[in-house]
């Protein structure tokens, strides 16, 4: 290919949709540049076993030491391979409450309530394989899933046959970013883009930073921690690196808080104070019970379980293992609290857990380089449960699962003793067991107020040619799976990028 119009930097969950769409729809030179690999279908594809071995394809970061968590270091971890964190993940397709994405438009970004962004979620679906049509059966279920399901029925929790986050008090089985029992990452988007030569990925490079000149990208920087070569682009830069690592990218571009920038060695482009603040994340805590049935996907069972995979592409291998949740909450607003199911736990040998996720955290945090180590891993600090209003409603969520568990439909299923919490008090509990849910967003918020980062058609405030799309833009999480949040992002971005980089 000869040089490219747009370069994106991180083929992950957005940027594999926005390169798509820009080389198809809208005809420009598309560079996709990603650190990791391309994507190991042989390995990650397999749901169960993928969630096994993702771990090879994860960035190491990890938070500073909590206060709030008995000064433990969270794990975040994160996709480094096409696709990203989708190739990764839990494969969960559940996109939350329209109402929620409503309220990015009320907070002036005109453009991205539901009735916008609604049609961007319905082409992403019907993208070929991408995800499991709602409504349609799960090639694999455990016991202990439909178990919870009449459980939270009994305790008066509505079933309906696709959870997707949309209403409180409902339970489900969540619809899958699956095709028959197989994952379906992002990278399909970068699969057989017409016309031919249109799009190019370059896989195993790391942009160091973007290339300013004055306040217009014109290229990318390659490398780590040192530059080793630089690529242009004649029309721009979208920078789809994740919210842990596009403000990482800004900052090292001298986009950000001149202080911090300035006290990195870091020479400033733009004074944006914004990037890398109003970190937020899904923090919840495990509730583990002992169970009386043996894991379905003990070591035992693992020959059997890959031969009915290879076969029939079903059984255990198949699952995502959280198959079933429900989203809890007052009627009539969105959820505060969603709950989903684990078959088994690498926790205890013989139990079950349901995960108790917290929907719409308070509690803020930050990204900011290392004036130690400008170039080495940023400090994160998500600041987990720091705001009071947070740890009562994770509490109050626990308390109301317990009320679930005790439901005659599990304790038929032969649930123990309780693990965790067990005997611990509130407090002890959550400053040693709460954690991340995976789903950080906010870093480089969409907005018009000072401290926003870009507009609502995404473009860096203060610069040309630049945008950032992923879930860092996020201005408020919404109460659902973020993965579908990232590729109505990049869905939503093609469409204002196509109209901005077409009239050149
Ligand atoms: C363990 C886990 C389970 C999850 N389960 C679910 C689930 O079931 N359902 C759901 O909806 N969500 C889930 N999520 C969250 C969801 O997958 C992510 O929120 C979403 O995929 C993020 O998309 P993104 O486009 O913002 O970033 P990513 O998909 O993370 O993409 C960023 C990409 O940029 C690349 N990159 C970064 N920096 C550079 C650089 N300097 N140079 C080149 N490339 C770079 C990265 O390698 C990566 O490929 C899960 C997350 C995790 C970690």
């Amino acid at each position: 290919m000869s040089a490219p119009q747009v370069i994106v930097v991180g083929a992950g969950t957005a940027g594999c949709v926005i390169a798509r769409r820009l080389a198809e729809g809208c005809g420009k030179r598309v560079l996709v540049i990603e650190s990791g690999p391309r994507y190991p279908g042989w390995a990650l594809q397999a749901p169960l076993a993928g969630l096994r071995l993702r771990r090879h394809w994860s960035w190491a970061l990890e938070s500073v030491p909590q206060q709030q968590l008995h000064g433990r270091r969270i794990a975040f971890p994160m996709g480094r391979v096409v696709g990203g964190t989708s190739s990764i993940n839990a494969m969960v397709a559940a996109a939350g409450p329209p109402a929620d994405y409503d309220l990015w438009a009320a907070s002036g970004n005109p453009g991205w309530s539901w009735a916008d962004l609604g049609p961007c979620w319905e082409r992403a679906v019907s993208q070929p394989g991408l995800a499991r049509l709602p409504g349609s059966e799960p090639t694999s279920k455990s016991a202990f899933s439909e178990a919870f399901l009449r459980a939270c029925q009994e305790d008066g929790i509505r079933r309906v046959s696709c959870l997707t986050g949309a209403e409180t008090e409902t339970c489900g089985p969540f619809p899958l970013f699956q095709e028959r029992g197989a994952r379906a990452s992002a990278a399909r988007y970068l699969a057989d883009v017409r016309p031919a030569g249109q799009l190019s990925i370059r896989a195993h490079t790391t942009v160091r930073r973007v290339l300013m000149e004055g306040r217009r990208a014109v290229g990318v920087e390659l490398g780590d921690r040192r530059a080793e070569a630089t690529i242009m682009a004649s029309e721009g830069v979208v920078v789809c690196a994740g919210a842990l690592l596009s403000p990482r990218l800004l900052q090292g571009s001298g986009i950000g808080p001149a202080g911090p920038l300035r006290a990195a060695g870091i020479p400033l482009c733009v004074d944006l104070p914004g990037v890398g603040l109003n970190l937020h994340d899904h923090a919840g805590v495990p509730v583990v019970v002992e169970s009386a049935l043996p894991a379905p996907g003990r070591p035992a069972l693992w020959l059997k379980a890959a031969l009915d995979y290879a076969l029939f592409g079903r059984g255990v291998m198949a699952s995502n293992c959280c198959e079933a949740g429900c989203f809890l909450g007052p009627a009539g607003a969105t959820p505060e609290v969603e709950v989903f199911s684990h078959f088994q736990t690498s926790r205890h040998r013989q139990a079950v857990e349901l995960a108790v996720v917290l929907m719409h955290p308070h509690s803020r945090g930050w990204i900011l380089p290392d004036r130690a180590d400008p170039w080495g891993p940023s400090l994160i600090d998500p600041r987990f449960l720091a705001d009071q209003r947070d740890r009562e409603a994770l509490l109050a969520g626990v308390e109301r699962i317990r009320s679930v568990i005790a439901k005659p439909a599990l304790r038929g299923f032969g649930l123990g003793k309780e693990i965790l919490p067990g005997s611990l008090s509130g407090d002890a509990f959550l400053r040693n067991h709460a954690g991340s849910y995976h789903h950080p967003v906010g870093t480089c918020r969409m907005g018009n107020d000072p401290l926003a980062v870009v507009d609502a058609r995404l473009r860096v405030h203060g610069t040309d040619n630049l945008w950032v799309a992923d879930n860092s833009v996020v201005p408020t999480i919404p109460a659902g799976h973020t993965a579908a949040t990232a590729i109505i992002i990049g869905e939503r971005a093609a469409d204002f990028l196509a109209a901005d980089l077409g009239r050149r």
